[in-house]
């Protein structure tokens, strides 16, 4: 029997990793990445100010792996039914039963210009490209447009204050930081007082935020928006998010069991679940990690029924997700907004929650070097 995995994100990694200790070991396991490194992006924005964060938060997935065999190319399609991924390479990877862990790709949601005038966040390429250039501007003086205020596009609008001021630039003086954001506030899917907080800290350090301002075409100097155009030195576009192009850029909705087709699952990222409440799950890396569980042992009961079972018995039962995290954090340059249950919280016990959610991480599948070296350039 054979059970494979697409994508080595916080989703595959989790998955494979439960997979190895929870199925019989004559089950062989396959994870299919395109790089032979698991990236923590949810702290690539980390590395615009402190390149060397870049070091700390790649991973050689071989070290994460116990027996599971690591496949490292690109997968190009996808038939979630059929139980099959064409590969880069030409070859083919089959399964009994298979996880989608793609992640996400960035949405631009065909706005004219959008795509060919900015540079998005979901690599550590990006992030030199956007610090480059960002350099470039505050060496002029400038303006520098993030679009998009969900959590990448907070957390690189406060890099970017940061780094300027670091750099001898006074924010707003000489640089201009912008967020423009579709929707009425920040971080929109949050609760209240986390997007009170979040905008504050913004402010405080300077940023513009624009909030009920949508984009409707972007030209090489300016932005046209429905309150008016917009001239921008850099754009940086971290608006929304679609599906890989192995799944023609779709993100299938799943239910709370997170099964795809018979044969298929689909989490984190990937997918839009919908959980065991019938509420839509945020794509974020602690739902990614939480769902690989679900998936798991989902994966393991409709093994061991396969194997123990009359054929003509029902399926198992599987399991619910239920989207339960213990809050939110995010980074603000130097500051940091945490959410535990109903308080929000800032200053320095915000940002020590937040500095050790990437090397907690990174403890847990056991790549402690790294995370001593990220808890430094976390803690500079
Ligand atoms: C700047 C930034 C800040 C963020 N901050 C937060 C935060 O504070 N908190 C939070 O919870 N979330 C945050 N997120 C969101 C979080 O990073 C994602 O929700 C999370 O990474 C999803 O995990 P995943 O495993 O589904 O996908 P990913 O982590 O993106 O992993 C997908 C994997 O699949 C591989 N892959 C993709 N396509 C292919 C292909 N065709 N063939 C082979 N391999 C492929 C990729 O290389 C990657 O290894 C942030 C995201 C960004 C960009």
């Amino acid at each position: 029997m054979h059970v494979a995995v697409l994508g080595a994100g916080y989703a595959g990694v989790a998955l494979t990793r439960k997979l190895e200790s929870r199925l019989p070991s004559d089950v062989d396991i396959t994870l299919v990445n395109d790089s032979a490194d698991h990236v923590l992006v949810h702290e690539t924005h980390r590395a615009i100010r402190r390149p060397a964060v870049a070091d700390a938060i790649s991973v050689p997935i071989a070290d994460l792996l116990d027996r599971a065999e690591l496949v490292v190319d690109r997968v190009v399609d996808v038939d979630a039914d059929a139980g099959r991924a064409e590969l880069g390479s030409g070859d083919t990877v089959e399964w009994d039963y298979g996880a989608l862990c793609l992640g996400s790709e960035t949405a631009y949601y065909d706005i004219e210009g959008l795509r060919d005038h900015s540079t998005p966040l979901k690599s550590l390429d990006d992030a030199a490209t956007v610090r480059a250039d960002f350099l470039d501007v505050v060496a002029h003086g400038g303006r520098v447009v993030v679009g998009g205020a969900g959590l990448s596009g907070v957390q690189v609008a406060g890099e970017l204050a940061a780094l300027a001021r670091e750099e001898g630039a006074d924010v707003p003086e000489d640089v201009e930081v912008v967020v423009v954001e579709m929707l009425d506030d920040v971080a929109p899917n949050f609760p209240a007082n986390f997007r009170r907080a979040v905008r504050e800290q913004l402010t405080e350090r300077g940023v513009d935020v624009e909030t009920g301002t949508t984009v409707e075409a972007v030209f090489d100097d300016r932005l046209v928006t429905d309150d008016g155009d917009l001239r921008y030195d850099q754009l940086i576009w971290t608006g929304g998010i679609a599906g890989d192009d192995a799944v023609d850029g779709d993100r299938p909705v799943v239910r709370a069991d997170l099964r795809l087709t018979d044969r298929t699952f689909a989490l984190g990222d990937a997918a839009r679940a919908v959980d065991a409440d019938g509420e839509p799950v945020p794509a974020s890396a602690s739902a990614a990690i939480r769902e690989a569980k679900t998936v798991a042992e989902n994966v393991a009961r409709l093994v061991d029924h396969e194997r123990s079972a009359d054929p003509d018995d029902f399926e198992p039962r599987l399991a619910r997700y239920r989207f339960e995290v213990p809050g939110w954090l995010v980074s603000v340059g130097d500051g940091a907004v945490a959410q535990l249950g109903p308080t929000v919280l800032t200053g320095a016990a915000a940002k020590a929650s937040k500095a050790s959610v990437g090397a907690g991480y990174l403890t847990s599948v056991g790549a402690v070097d790294r995370a001593l070296k990220l808890a430094e350039e976390e803690l500079l």
